[in-house]
Parts: structure tokens; C-alpha cells; sequence
């Protein structure tokens, strides 16, 4: 029986040079605005044919490939079928359970680590969780992320296989970083291991799961991370450049440095740490950047909870009535499987950390501005583009019929900005304003606002 992905090349067929526009590979070769740029393509391709450019899209050496078609049956960027994926992870069907998905249970937390809690970009759990498993044996290494030590504006995946190296990993770089690349090196090194990954990576996994079920069971546990949207690799450089400072003279570039819920920084040679703009890291920029920087693919993209991992960690945001935050240094967990629960109550019976149920708290169900973001905005853009001609992901998930006017035009706009953004002057000038202290007025109106919002909801 032939076992291969079904759009692969049969048996019969002759060997001829493989060309970038073969149907049976991964979709950057055909349509690279549907690519998530999650490696997993490269790092499922048995004779690494697969490379990735500077910006992290796959690039093919022909005559390395000999048209398995494993790359195209893992990739996620041309099709997710949410009723696939639930069958495959939660034995049940469905389409569409709202944005935060099937949920077992909900916690707030943090790592008992001080280490790991302030280092990391919510309550330090990711790191927390995979330090246990670490420790305890459980795995013998775990998928994560970090800035290259030689050029710390380029986030990269490695694996991590000691504490000292899981703290590298600690917090949120909210640029691509092609994380399933890693499955390359995992067939040179059998073991067990956790990953800590975002949504379109979790889909790459599942796929994976069905495709390579040997490579796959080498990956124990997902954890994993919420995505908004993530931000085009530049970034990091853009900055620095709109600050003056020369990439030499850094030794770390940081997304959520310093105090929580952190800032942009360079840290610099002399170990000064430059703050890069103003406001605080929620208090306007990664809201500003995703406005401007975030990739083609992710505009698309409907899983912000990554609701198909085994347990989704996100930040905390829930806000009192003062409006002020009730968890600073705190993650959210939502518990989707088995694997997921034993995970987390292992880890708090270690004492590796303390968590609150708040399963029952509906406060806590949803992240508001996420769930407009991926509930409606996004696949009203996928109708609007799929219409208009314009390639998109196919899904069985379709837009809410309740979307209001102000939904569509927030749509309209937020689309015809991310173009602009793609003009480099447009959005370095932006940016460049946005982050300058000109803009601090700007700042204080908006946290005016949103103050005014709250106490208008404590008085009704
Ligand atoms: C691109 C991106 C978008 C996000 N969007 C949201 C959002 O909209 N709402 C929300 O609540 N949370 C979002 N998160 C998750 C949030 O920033 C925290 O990662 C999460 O709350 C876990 O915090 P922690 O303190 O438990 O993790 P930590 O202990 O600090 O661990 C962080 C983990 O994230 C991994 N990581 C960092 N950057 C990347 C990356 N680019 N790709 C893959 N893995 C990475 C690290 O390797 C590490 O394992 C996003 C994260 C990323 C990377
Ligand atoms: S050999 Fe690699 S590039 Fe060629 S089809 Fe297989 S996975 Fe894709
Ligand atoms: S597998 Fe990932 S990186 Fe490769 S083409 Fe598909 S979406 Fe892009
Ligand atoms: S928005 Fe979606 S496609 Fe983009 S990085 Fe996040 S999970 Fe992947």
C-alpha cells in the first residue's frame, strides 16, 4: 500500500527535476502570502531540501527533493479544517466553539520560580512547565525560542536541554520565528520533548501527527501560546534604526523587558538597557505594530487561542473595577486535554506552580480584543479577499452573521493600514512618531479613555 500524503507523486511516476510549481509541495512555492512561515515544511523534509530565506519562507534545492510530498501534507498555511482538527484532538466534531475553543478548565497562575516568573512575559507558567518536565525526566528537551547570541535582533527556535537554557527562552518575541524547523533535529535525536509553539506551528503538529506519526510521538506535550498576530521579522532592526542605534552596539533586544507587563529595549554593550518607546508594552505597542508589521498570513488567520495544543497559556488581562489589572505577573491556562490537565497538576503538586481555578469566572473566558480580531475581523477579510479574487486559507469556518457596520468598517480600515504598512517609509514614519515622545500625549488620551470606559461600567 502506498502510504504517502495523498498529494504526493506516486510510485510509477518517472524521476524528473522537481519544479517549485509541483502541487504536491508545500504552499510557499505556489502562493508564499499563505505561508505562516512555520517551518514545519523544512522540518519534516526527510533530504532537507527545504531551506528558508532570511525572512524565514522556504526556499527548494531541487535535486534534493525527491517528491514525498510530506512538506505539503504538514503544511498549514493553504487549508485548516477546524471539524478535522477537533475530531483528531478532542474526538468530537465541531467547527466553531468560540474564540477561546474546547476548554476543560481555566486557571490563572504563575511559576513559584522568581526566576521564571519575572523573566517571563506573563506569570513565567510556559517556562515553568517546561522546566518540570525537564526536571522531573518527563522530557529530555523542549522546542522553544530565543534572540541569536551573535545577532540579537534575529529571534531563532532551539532546543533547549538544561534550566540555565530554558531561561534563554523566557518571554515573548512577538516576531515569526519558524519553530517547527526543530523537527529536523529531533530525527537525529530520538527522545521526548515538549514544545512551546503558536497556533499555525500547533496545526503544522497536528498534521505531522497524521503524516509522520513515528517523528510526531517524539513530541509529548504542546503548550501552547496565544497569538494575536505576530509581527514581520524586521521589526527588531526597523526599531533600532528609528532610535539611532547601530545593531553592533546590542547585546539583546527585548519585546517585554524591565517591569511587567514590560517594554521594548536594547540592551546595550555596556549594559544599559534602551527602552525603545513610551508606553508600556499593552498600553499601545504592540497594538501600534500589530496595526502595521503584521505579516499577510496572520491578517487571516482565525486561531488565537491555539485552540488545538494541549493546554493554551495567554496573558492575564482581566482588569478590576477600578480598571486596574487583577493578575499582574499572572498567565491565564486553559486545559484542553488529557495530557494538558496532568500537565498542570503535576506541576502544581511539585510546587512548580500555584494556580487559581477560575473555570467559573466569565471574566475570564475571553481576551474581548482578540475575539473581534480572529472571530470577526479576520474572516470577514477572508470572505472580502476570497471574493475579490485574491488567494486566501481555505476553512470551514466562516464569518459570524452578526457582524455589525462598525465591525466592517474597522475591517476595511485595519486592512487598508496593514497594506500601507507594507511601504517601508509609510511605516517607519508612523512608527517612528508612534514610539517617539511626541506621541506620549496621544498615550495618556488613550489610557484617559480607557480609565473613563471603566468607571462607566462600575456606575451602571
Ligand atoms: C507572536 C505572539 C503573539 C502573542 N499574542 C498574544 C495575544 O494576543 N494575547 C495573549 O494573551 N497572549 C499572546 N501571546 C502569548 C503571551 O505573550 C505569552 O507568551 C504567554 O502569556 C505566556 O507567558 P508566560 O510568562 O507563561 O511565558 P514565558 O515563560 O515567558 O515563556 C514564553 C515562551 O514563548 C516562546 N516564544 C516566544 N516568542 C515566540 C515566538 N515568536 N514564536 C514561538 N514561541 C515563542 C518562548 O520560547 C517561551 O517558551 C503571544 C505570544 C507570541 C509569541
Ligand atoms: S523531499 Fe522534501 S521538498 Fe521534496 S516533496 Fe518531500 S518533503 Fe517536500
Ligand atoms: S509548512 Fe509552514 S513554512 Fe512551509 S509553506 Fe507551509 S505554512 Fe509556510
Ligand atoms: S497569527 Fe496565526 S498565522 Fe500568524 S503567527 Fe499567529 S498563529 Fe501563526
Amino acid at each position: 500500500m502506498d502510504t504517502r500524503p495523498p498529494n504526493a507523486a506516486s510510485e510509477s511516476d518517472d524521476p524528473q527535476p522537481v519544479t517549485t510549481d509541483a502541487p504536491f509541495l508545500s504552499i510557499a512555492f505556489s502562493a508564499k502570502e499563505l505561508c505562516t512561515r512555520c517551518g514545519s515544511c523544512s522540518g519534516v523534509c526527510p533530504t532537507d531540501a527545504i531551506t528558508l530565506t532570511e525572512d524565514f519562507y522556504p526556499s527548494l534545492i531541487p535535486d534534493r527533493c525527491i517528491a514525498c510530498g510530506l512538506c505539503g501534507a504538514v503544511c498549514p498555511g493553504k487549508t485548516v479544517s477546524y471539524g478535522d482538527l477537533a475530531e483528531q484532538v478532542f474526538d468530537e466534531r465541531f467547527v466553531d466553539r468560540g474564540f477561546d475553543g474546547w476548554v476543560e478548565k481555566t486557571y490563572v497562575g504563575f511559576s513559584t520560580d522568581e526566576r521564571l516568573r519575572r523573566g517571563g512575559a506573563g506569570g513565567g507558567v510556559v517556562t515553568g512547565l517546561l522546566a518540570h518536565l525537564l526536571q522531573s525526566g518527563a522530557v529530555d528537551g523542549c522546542l522553544v525560542s530565543r534572540m541569536k547570541k551573535d545577532r540579537p535582533w534575529e529571534g531563532e527556535p532551539f532546543i533547549a536541554t538544561t534550566y540555565e537554557e530554558l531561561c534563554e527562552s523566557q518571554g515573548s518575541r512577538y516576531h515569526i520565528i519558524p519553530m517547527n524547523t526543530l523537527w529536523a533535529d529531533l530525527r537525529k535525536k530520538p527522545g521526548r520533548y515538549a514544545a512551546a509553539i503558536l497556533p499555525c506551528q500547533t496545526h503544522g503538529f497536528r498534521n505531522l501527527q497524521r503524516h509522520d506519526p513515528e517523528l510526531a510521538a517524539q513530541i509529548t506535550h504542546v503548550v501552547g501560546l496565544f497569538c494575536g498576530g505576530s509581527l514581520e521579522p524586521c521589526l527588531p532592526t526597523e526599531m533600532l534604526t528609528m532610535r539611532g542605534i547601530q545593531r553592533d552596539q546590542i547585546t539583546d533586544f527585548q519585546f517585554r523587558g524591565g517591569d511587567w507587563p514590560g517594554q521594548m529595549r536594547a540592551i546595550l554593550k555596556d549594559g544599559q538597557a534602551r527602552p525603545l518607546h513610551y508606553s508600556n508594552y499593552k498600553d499601545g505597542a504592540y497594538n501600534y505594530f500589530t496595526s502595521l508589521y503584521m505579516p499577510e498570513r496572520c491578517q487571516t488567520c482565525l486561531d488565537g487561542s491555539n485552540e488545538f495544543a494541549d493546554l493554551s497559556v495567554s496573558d492575564a488581562w482581566t482588569r478590576d473595577e477600578q480598571g486596574e489589572y487583577k493578575f499582574k505577573e499572572h498567565s491565564r491556562i486553559l486545559i484542553r486535554t488529557e495530557r494538558g490537565a496532568a500537565l498542570v497538576r503535576e506541576a502544581a503538586e511539585a510546587g512548580a506552580l500555584v494556580v487559581k481555578d477560575v473555570t467559573e469566572d466569565p471574566s475570564y473566558r475571553t481576551h474581548k480584543m482578540q475575539t473581534r480580531r480572529k472571530g470577526s475581523l479576520a474572516p470577514l477579510r477572508v470572505a472580502r479577499w476570497k471574493q475579490a479574487g485574491r488567494r486566501v486559507p481555505e476553512y470551514d469556518r466562516t464569518a459570524p452573521d452578526d457582524v455589525t457596520l462598525k465591525e466592517r468598517i474597522t475591517e476595511r480600515c485595519s486592512s487598508m493600514l496593514l497594506r500601507a504598512g507594507k511601504w517601508k517609509p509609510f511605516r517607519m514614519a508612523v512608527m517612528g512618531f508612534l514610539t517617539s515622545r511626541y506621541a506620549i500625549p496621544l498615550i495618556k488620551l488613550r489610557l484617559y479613555l480607557k480609565k473613563r470606559k471603566y468607571a462607566k461600567r462600575r456606575a451602571r
